[in-house]
C-alpha cells in the first residue's frame, strides 16, 4: 500500500484526502492519502522521506520551504519559487507547482481572455500571474499594500497598490486575496471594483464553496462568474497524474470532484 500525504499547518480542513482517495478508489489503486500536520517547514523533505511517502501535496505555510528543500524542481515552479506537489522518483524528491496550470484549466470555460486584473499579491497570486504570463495573457496586479509587489516588479508584471491604480478595461478580474474567505469584505475599494467590473466580462474568485461579496457584486453587473472549486480540483488532478503516472480521463476527474464535494 503506497501512502501519500498533504503537509500543512493547519491541515485539518483540507479536502485533498477525500479528493485523492476517490481517485485511487476509481482506478482500483491500492493507496491511501492522509493529512500530515507539519510544524517546521524546513524539515519537509526529511519528513517526506522518513515516512516513506510516495507523493505529497503542500499547502499553507510550507510551499516556499518545500521549494527550497526539493532535490529537483520542474516546470513553472522554478519561477514561482513555491511548490505544492512532491513526487518520489528514483529516491529523489521531485517538486512541481500544479496551482498555476490548475488555475489555467479552471478559466478555460470562460473562452478567450486577453487581459486580466489580479487582485492580491500573495503566494497564490504569484502562481496565477506567472501562469497567465506564460499563456500570453496580459496580467496586471493590484494589491492593498506595496510591500508584496517586489516579486511582480522582478518579473516585469505591471503592479499597483490601491493608491497608484487607475482603472481601465480588463476581460477578467480575479480575486486572489483572502477577503471574503472568513469575512464579508470586498478585495478592494468599491470605486475601483465598480469601475473595473463594469468594463469586464468575467470574474473568478480563488475562494471556493461560497459566493463571496466580490462574486456577488460581479454577478449584479452581469459578468460570468466562477469560484475556486475547479482550480482546487484541477491542481489535485494534475498532482494525481504525477503520483500515479496516468492521464486523467473525464470519469476520473468527475470521481475526484465528487470526492472533493464529499458526495
Ligand atoms: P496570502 O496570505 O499569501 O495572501 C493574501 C493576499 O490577500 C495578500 O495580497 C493580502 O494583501 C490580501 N488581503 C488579505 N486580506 C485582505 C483584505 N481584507 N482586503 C484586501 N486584500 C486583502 O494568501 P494566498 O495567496 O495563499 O491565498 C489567497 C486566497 O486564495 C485565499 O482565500 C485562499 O483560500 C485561496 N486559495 C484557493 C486555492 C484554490 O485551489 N481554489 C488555492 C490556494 C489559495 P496584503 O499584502 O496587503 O496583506
Amino acid at each position: 500500500m503506497k501512502t501519500f500525504a498533504i503537509f500543512g499547518n493547519p491541515v485539518e480542513h483540507s479536502k485533498s484526502p477525500q479528493m485523492h482517495n476517490a481517485g485511487f478508489k476509481h482506478l482500483n489503486i491500492e493507496a491511501q492519502y492522509i493529512k500530515h500536520q507539519l510544524e517546521d517547514g524546513t524539515t519537509i523533505k526529511q519528513t517526506f522521506l522518513s515516512n516513506h511517502y510516495h507523493g505529497a501535496n503542500i499547502t499553507v505555510p510550507h510551499k516556499e520551504h518545500a521549494f527550497k528543500n526539493a532535490d529537483e524542481v520542474r516546470g513553472i515552479a522554478k519561477k514561482i519559487e513555491a511548490v505544492n506537489t512532491y513526487v518520489l522518483e528514483n529516491n529523489k524528491v521531485i517538486a512541481y507547482n500544479t496551482d498555476a496550470p490548475g488555475f489555467i484549466k479552471a478559466i478555460k470555460s470562460f473562452g478567450t481572455i486577453k487581459t486580466a486584473l489580479l487582485l492580491g499579491a500573495g503566494g497564490t497570486a504569484k502562481a496565477i500571474a506567472l501562469a497567465l504570463k506564460e499563456k500570453n495573457i496580459e496580467v496586471t496586479v493590484l494589491n492593498r499594500s506595496e510591500n508584496k509587489l517586489e516579486f511582480f516588479k522582478q518579473h516585469n508584471i505591471p503592479n499597483y497598490s490601491w493608491e497608484s491604480f487607475k482603472p481601465k478595461k480588463y476581460d477578467l478580474i480575479i480575486n486572489s486575496t483572502s477577503a471574503g474567505l472568513k469575512d464579508e469584505l470586498l478585495p478592494c475599494p468599491t470605486e475601483i471594483l465598480d469601475s473595473v467590473l463594469s468594463q469586464a466580462s468575467f470574474a473568478f474568485d480563488c475562494i471556493y464553496g461560497k459566493i463571496t461579496p466580490f462574486l456577488a457584486l460581479a454577478k449584479t453587473k452581469g459578468l460570468e462568474i466562477k469560484d475556486g472549486e475547479d482550480m482546487l480540483l484541477f491542481q489535485g488532478v494534475l498532482a494525481f497524474e504525477y503520483f500515479t503516472n496516468t492521464s486523467a480521463d473525464k470519469k476520473l476527474v468527475e470521481s475526484m470532484r465528487k470526492g472533493l464535494k464529499g458526495e
